[in-house]
């Protein structure tokens, strides 16, 4: 907890300053009065509280957050609520007393304050349902009502404010799964990976279940089959890079996010994605060998080769997983769709196949995905770099990736008013009765040696007619 503090005779000569306009001045006297390091940044970054008179410890996008003031509020309040389980309380209880920023604050919520309780979807590991939540999720303390300031914004401001309540399923140690996922939520910190609210328990199954953000257009999978045909090459690209920058993020707090594919990957207002699912996530320092999760579970196309094989799970892997994710995105279609994924897909994956279309990709796009989904791991781009390659193909005016869009456009346009598929208003195409696309264990033997396909460049594409 933090401790040290200004004193008394410090805060009565500066209390009065207006923090955000400081006089030259008034500047001068803060650097000669608050000469601990720690303090002086939080001063200048945030200000000082209301209520305690210190300089805030907030967060680098929030600056009304007291940490030291918010944290007192929930301990006075843990005496009136509990989930009917000590190891969740005490979780509960020991991330309220960290938060630095409401993002980070999880509560536990009555399932009486949930109206409208929906099935939504049953996924590899959990159902979901969808609910309101009549309260909305925790903003700041207020002074004068001495209560918790509430919010119903996500990408929008809602009336009632909609959440998904996730129950999982397929677990020895339930609590421990459970917390571990929620603890990914509230660590990983990204705006791009969607936010946990909190903690419900269903009161007639008595499953413990996580009350979680809303995304309006579903999984990314269902958003392609509704928007692809309208979608333009900018959108694909600011889905692509929102992606890889909640990959870099969970890359940059050393997790390894392990089921990465298109249906943990959540769509909002269009073009806003959200990671999801970081039931599996797991420190890079953990090996497979000290966790219970030493078998391979995922949605074959998206598993790179090496883990087929058997091989410790990376972030080179989920870098595989972006790869083939981002060609969804570019061609609309689910990978290896009109095929059974057993294991003979899984022997061709490690031959070289990636998946195919003659919808043309802009080169450079192309090239990128193509780097993602090498058959040598240590040869796909880190996420920093993958993020930053798409973040400036989307926000530069370089002239050669608009001139590849235009080509790409030019060609697709015959494919797209002749092919049925992309003619509708969704896209509409068969999926195999054996493609599976939820996750489940992966279990094959003797699969040859990863390599790339070398007559892949020679490949024309008909694989879609
Ligand atoms: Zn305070």
């Amino acid at each position: 907890m933090e401790k040290i503090k200004l004193n008394d005779e410090i805060i009565e000569q500066i209390k009065d300053f207006e923090w955000g306009n400081l006089t030259i001045k008034q500047s001068a006297i803060i650097e000669k009065l608050i000469l601990n390091e720690e303090l002086n940044r939080r001063y200048k970054d945030y200000g000082l509280c209301r209520e305690c008179k210190q300089p805030k410890a907030g967060h680098y996008y929030n600056n009304y957050w007291c940490q030291s003031c918010n944290s007192k509020h929930f301990q006075e309040d843990f005496k009136n609520w509990t989930s009917g389980n000590h190891e969740v309380d005490k979780f509960i209880q020991s991330l309220q007393i960290k938060s630095n920023d409401c993002s980070e604050v999880l509560e536990w919520i009555e399932y009486d304050k949930l109206e409208k309780v929906e099935y939504l979807a049953k996924g590899g590991f959990g159902i979901t349902y969808k609910a309101i939540w009549k309260d909305g999720y925790i903003l700041d303390w207020n002074l004068e009502n001495n209560q918790w300031e509430r919010s119903k914004k996500s990408s929008k401001t809602y009336e009632n404010y909609p959440v998904v309540l996730k129950c999982l399923h397929n677990s020895q140690d339930i609590t421990a799964e459970f917390l571990r996922e929620i603890e990914s939520h509230i660590k990983i910190e990204s705006i791009f990976v969607i936010r946990c609210h909190g903690i419900t328990k269903d009161p007639t199954s008595n499953n413990f279940m996580m009350v979680m953000e809303y995304a309006e257009n579903g999984n990314l999978r269902q958003h392609l089959n509704n928007s692809f045909n309208s979608m333009k090459w900018r959108e694909k690209l600011d889905i692509l890079r929102r992606i890889a920058n909640g990959l870099y993020d969970i890359h940059n707090q050393g997790l390894i996010h392990h089921d990465f594919h298109c249906g943990n990957i959540l769509n909002h207002n269009n073009n806003y994605t959200y990671i999801t699912d970081l039931g599996l996530c797991r420190s890079t320092n953990i090996k497979s060998s000290q966790d219970e999760y030493k078998k391979v579970y995922g949605v074959l196309p998206y598993v790179a080769p090496e883990v087929l094989r058997g091989k410790e799970y990376t972030q080179e892997s989920d870098i595989y997983g972006f790869g083939i994710i981002a060609y969804e995105v570019c061609t609309g279609l689910s990978p290896y769709h009109d095929i059974a994924h057993e294991v003979s897909l899984a022997i061709n994956i490690c031959r070289g196949l990636r998946p195919k279309s003659n919808y043309k990709i802009p080169q450079v796009i192309l090239n990128i995905i193509k780097q993602c989904w090498d058959a040598d791991p240590l040869k796909r781009p880190k996420a920093n770099k993958l993020h930053n390659l798409l973040y400036n193909l989307y926000y530069s005016s370089n002239h050669e990736i608009n001139n590849q869009i235009e080509q790409a456009d030019e060609i697709n346009e015959k494919l797209t008013t002749t092919s049925s598929l992309y003619t509708g208003i969704i896209l509409s195409y068969t999926i195999n009765s054996q493609a599976i696309y939820t996750s489940r264990l992966l279990d094959f033997k003797n699969l040859p040696e990863p390599k790339n396909d070398d007559e892949e460049e020679e490949y024309s594409g008909i694989y879609i007619v």
